[in-house]
């Protein structure tokens, strides 16, 4: 096997319509900080020769700490007011892989996602229930306000007065994650978000579902979607990347590019990817307005963007 020495690391803070006429050099400048905050955090983990799996997840927290994005601390309100995140987290390895659905109060849902994995006899736990497992585990929580702002409030009466629980075009998914290969070759993924402002009846998208959302493995690559989850739902779109490498032979860049520009697009579906092989290739398309991205290979210049450059 193709033993690579030099780590890569992507992270996103989620696609959909981001207009720059919307935006102020302030703006754009907090959220590219916020990127390259994640990126040195996943990196620190890298350069000692760490686990790509503990990378994503170090990733993510930072993304999941800051306000900007929709994950931990910035997710959006549901229809009731509340908060219920998703998370999950995949290593490339063993296959093995941890999620989390509709948790309330935990800060950190990457965290819990990774307890999953490693702590449990199961994948996907739910609701109260990952709850009732992220205290036995000692996760740390926080309360209503720690995920409360004037601005998300503001979206979700919005979102109320349209009437509608559905997505409208205007949407800009904030969700997070991460994608890594560390120096043993190795690769992880992991995705966290508070999913779409004003949903209800315990909607669930792409991100805690393994192979939608996240995928990772060693042999083809690891992938952290982010957009409509109904569409990345039905296109399975993380393990149909994967998927694209494997049977079809396709190049990292080939199969990211097929899976966001031809089969998400001819489905409706509106967001993007970040994906990385083990090869140290890293492919970043979207097919919305912009994607907040940023990626570094070892020994080069870290890359961050908002818009189709
Ligand atoms: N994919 C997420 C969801 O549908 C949203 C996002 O990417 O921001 O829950």
């Amino acid at each position: 096997m193709h033993m690579p020495n030099k780590y890569t690391l992507a992270v996103h803070g989620g696609a959909g319509t981001i207009l720059r006429s919307e935006m102020t050099t302030e703006k754009e400048e907090a959220h590219k900080r916020a990127l390259r905050d994640a990126l040195r955090a996943g990196e620190a983990v890298l350069r000692k020769g760490g686990p790509a799996l503990d990378a994503v997840e170090a990733a993510v927290r930072s993304l999941e700490d800051c306000e900007y994005f929709n994950a931990g601390r910035g997710s959006v309100f549901t229809h009731e007011g509340h908060h219920e995140m998703d998370a999950s987290i995949m290593c490339g390895k063993t296959l093995g892989a941890g999620a989390a659905a509709m948790v309330q109060g935990i800060r950190n849902p990457i965290a819990l996602a990774r307890r999953i994995l490693e702590a449990s006899d199961h994948v996907l736990l739910c609701g109260p229930g990952a709850l009732a497992f992220a205290r036995d585990q000692g996760l740390e929580e926080a309360p209503p306000e720690y995920f409360f702002s004037e601005f998300r409030y503001r979206q979700l009466e919005e979102a109320r007065a349209r009437g509608s629980a559905q997505l409208d075009h205007t949407q800009k998914y904030g969700t997070v994650g991460a994608v890594a290969c560390d120096r043993q070759g190795h690769l992880a993924a992991a995705t966290s978000t508070g999913g779409l402002t004003n949903k209800r009846y315990g909607r669930v998208g792409d991100s805690p579902i393994i192979g939608a959302g996240t995928y990772a493995n060693d042999l083809t690559c690891a992938v952290s979607c982010t957009g409509y989850g109904e569409y990345f739902l039905r296109g399975v779109v993380a393990y149909d990347v994967s998927c694209l490498m494997e049977y079809r032979g396709m190049s990292l860049a080939e199969a990211a590019r097929h899976a966001i520009h031809h089969r998400q697009l001819a489905l409706g579906g509106d967001g993007g990817l970040i994906a990385v092989d083990a090869r140290g290739n890293v492919a970043l398309p979207f097919n919305s307005e912009g994607m907040y991205r940023a990626w570094v290979r070892e020994g080069e210049e870290a890359g961050v963007a908002i818009y189709r450059e």
